[in-house]
């Protein structure tokens, strides 16, 4: 089996990568940067995207395993004092794979020929540079509401516990696919007036942003910042690809919540 490993590239990742490349090689597992079956990432869930958007091409053929050399993340959750035991799961093949959805942007530009479409992990932010935000948010191929405010976030089920939680979103299981909308300061009074509150929508349901001033957006896809220049659209969609994640033991997804926002003793 190949493998690669991403990590943070702080010195007690890197050593824990060595060390973790060395068993693999030991057990005849082959290194393979360019077409790796299975990534291990060392460092914290913020490593994992990185690896995830290195192999967002190959989603198919590769499962991605976190292990944190800080504290427990969401995409992190295996402890460097378990690493001999994960390697030895690898190296026998006994884990599951799992599939979590992700976010498909397609960012429609005046000149057609430069519309560009990315896959997001966590989610994705609009936000407009140094003016209000204002865009046309359709859902379905129907006017919602015209949004005023600093900006808009579109987050995947598993990225409902980064950013979108921040933005008062809810926190949904990724065995759901669906996508959610959270507002960043939206502007509500008399004259202007949005929904207000997250929505949710299932991977039949489309949303597009049309902006109303100014076509230049400060879009971010994950760690991704990327500046859009003659934006005529943005659509948002639940991917038909998914990440999938080599699974070794049952850490059901509301125990790494309550370990994470509750509390850490149980
Ligand atoms: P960063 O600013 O260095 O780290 C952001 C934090 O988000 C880190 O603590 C990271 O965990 C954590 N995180 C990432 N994905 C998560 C997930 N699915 N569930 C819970 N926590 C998660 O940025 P980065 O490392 O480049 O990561 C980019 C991400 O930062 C974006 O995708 C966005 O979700 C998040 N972000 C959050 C806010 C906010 O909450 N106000 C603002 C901007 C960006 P680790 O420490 O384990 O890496």
């Amino acid at each position: 089996m190949k493998f690669s490993i991403q990590s943070r590239n702080d010195q007690v990742s890197n050593e824990l990568a060595q060390r973790a490349k060395q068993y693999l090689c030991d057990f005849g597992l082959e290194f393979d940067d360019e077409e790796p079956e299975i990534v291990l990432s060392v460092g914290g869930d913020g490593t994992l995207l990185h690896a995830f958007h290195k192999y967002s091409h190959r989603l198919d053929e590769t499962a991605f395993v976190g292990i944190h050399t800080g504290h427990l993340g969401f995409y992190a959750d295996w402890k460097p004092s378990e690493i001999e035991k994960l390697v030895i799961s690898i190296a026998r093949h006994s884990y599951e794979v799992i599939e979590y959805p992700l976010l498909q942007v397609t960012i429609n530009a005046e000149n057609e020929a430069e519309s560009t479409t990315y896959l997001a992990l966590n989610e994705s932010t609009i936000k407009s540079p140094g003016v209000t935000l204002v865009v046309d948010v359709e859902l379905n191929g129907r006017l919602f509401e015209r949004f005023r405010g600093d900006g808009l976030c579109m987050s995947t089920p598993s990225g409902s516990t980064a950013y979108s939680k921040s933005l008062g979103g809810a926190i949904i299981h990724p065995s759901l696919p669906a996508m959610q909308l959270t507002e960043m300061a939206s502007i509500n009074n008399r004259v202007f007036r949005t929904v207000g509150s997250p929505l949710v929508l299932p991977d039949h349901h489309r949303c597009v942003l049309t902006p109303v001033q100014g076509p230049d957006f400060m879009l971010t896809v994950d760690h991704l910042q990327l500046l859009h220049k003659g934006v005529r659209s943005i659509e948002y969609r639940v991917a038909n690809e998914k990440v999938r994640f080599a699974r070794f033991r049952p850490f059901p997804f509301w125990e790494r919540v309550h370990d994470s926002f509750v509390s850490s003793d149980s």
